[in-house]
């Protein structure tokens, strides 16, 4: 879509922080970090929201999981916090599905 941010990103139109790129999974620093490891993946193919990504792309939401315990190893000794806000409502605020990767710090569940 070529008004997605992250979609841009994808295209190598904005720079971004990539740890793990894959043909079809992208991982990234959150340029906002709210924790000490706060990494975005997102697939390379645009769908709004998670629920759409099982529907529509099941094969690399699942793919998605693994590049996200790929980052947990290497930066957070395998244990991570998976978020998918999900709506403006529940701080969704781009619209191409994005699981945000945490850990460190003091995470509760409120945050
Ligand atoms: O779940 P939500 O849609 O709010 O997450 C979007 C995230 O994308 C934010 O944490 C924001 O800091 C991040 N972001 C980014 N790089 C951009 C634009 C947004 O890391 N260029």
């Amino acid at each position: 879509m070529s008004d997605c941010i992250f979609c841009t990103i994808v295209a190598g139109g904005i720079p971004a922080d990539v740890v793990v790129e894959t043909d079809n999974v992208v991982a990234f620093r959150d340029i906002a970090p709210k924790a000490p490891l706060h990494v975005l993946v997102a697939p390379k193919t645009h769908v709004p929201n998670v629920a759409a990504a099982a529907r529509e792309i099941p094969e690399i939401l699942a793919e998605m999981a693994i590049v996200a315990q790929q980052v947990a190893d290497a930066e957070s000794g395998g244990e991570f916090r998976w978020i998918f806000n999900t709506g403006p409502s529940a701080g969704q605020t781009v619209f191409h599905v994005h699981g945000h990767v945490m850990n460190g710090g003091s995470l509760g569940w409120s945050e």
